[in-house]
């Protein structure tokens, strides 16, 4: 073979795209087919298992690329409709919004900056033996690990740490925080479970600002804000009116959580008071509860 006729095949290579790993369909690997199982998204020839996980596509470059450009779109469309669902219910809630005034004969309803919030509605249920004995085991570990703490560094004072709760009076949330979580009634409660998000830190500096406490007695202080009727299924300290838990004995993830919808209500209000809002509890689209409010 002369040297050209190498060059060329190394031309054909290069331009078949060989070289950069990518293989055409007349040379592709072998695929493990099951029947009906995977398929390329765009070609519908047989793939992987693992291939339909990663790609959802075979190995061939243009089927993974319009397969990226398919995603894409449907993203976009995805976006769009969801935007026009957004203003959708805000027109209603807007609707609401004027209509609830007339009734409770409410001037200028349209001072009142329409917010949404997400709605919780579970029932009140007795609280199992079995969830309260798994907060008593949570703390009883939390103690004793907060006690070896103490022990391996006795000087380290929780608020050299990072913070673990708002203790003080500033540390109190704004006005509208308040509102906006009564209208909701503690949606996002819903993880704290059995644990409630109670950490060391958060037992150390209880234990620290009540040192005449032993263990056992700041087990059973945190034991006895846990109410007999409690929300199915929720934290265990989500009672009917509320968390069950002092502000100061909550942790840090309680006190400064805000939701997205939380978050985009503070910012709609950013700039001094006073704030007028038609505050609405929804669940998905579904308006569940609603106020006006004066802040
Ligand atoms: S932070 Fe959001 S989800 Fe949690 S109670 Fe407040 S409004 Fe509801
Ligand atoms: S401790 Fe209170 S604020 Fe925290 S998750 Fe439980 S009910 Fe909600
Ligand atoms: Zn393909």
């Amino acid at each position: 073979m002369s040297e050209n006729d190498i060059q060329v095949i190394n031309q054909n290579r290069s331009f078949r795209g060989w070289n950069l790993g990518i293989v055409p369909p007349d040379k592709r690997r072998r695929t493990v087919f099951l029947p009906g199982k995977a398929k390329c998204a765009v070609c519908g020839r047989g793939i992987t298992d693992r291939d339909w996980r990663l790609y959802q596509t075979c190995d061939f470059w243009k089927c993974r690329v319009q397969h990226r450009r398919q995603q894409r779109t449907f993203r976009t469309e995805i976006d769009e409709h969801e935007r026009r669902q957004r203003e959708e219910f805000e027109r209603r809630v807007c609707l609401l919004r004027d209509k609830a005034a007339g009734l409770l004969g409410i001037d200028g309803p349209e001072r009142f900056v329409p917010a949404v919030v997400p709605a919780f509605q579970r029932p009140i249920t007795y609280l199992p033996q079995k969830r309260r004995f798994a907060l008593g085991d949570h703390l009883k570990s939390l103690i004793a690990e907060a006690h070896e703490k103490r022990k391996v560094s006795p000087d380290d004072h929780p608020d050299n740490a990072a913070p673990t709760i708002a203790p003080d009076a500033n540390s109190k949330p704004l006005p509208i925080v308040q509102e906006a979580c009564t209208t909701c009634r503690g949606s996002c409660c819903i993880s704290g479970g059995n644990r409630a998000y109670l950490t060391v830190e958060m037992i150390l500096r209880y234990s620290n600002e009540h040192p005449e406490f032993e263990a056992h007695k700041v087990r059973a202080v945190f034991l006895s804000h846990v109410g007999e009727r409690t929300i199915e299924n929720s934290c265990i300290y989500h009672g009917k009116n509320g968390c069950g838990l002092p502000r100061d004995m909550r942790s840090t993830t309680c006190n400064e959580f805000e939701c997205a919808r939380l978050r985009r209500l503070l910012k709609k209000l950013s700039g001094p008071g006073p704030h007028l809002v038609f505050l609405v509890a929804a669940e998905k689209s579904r308006v569940v509860r609603y106020a006006f409010v004066h802040i």
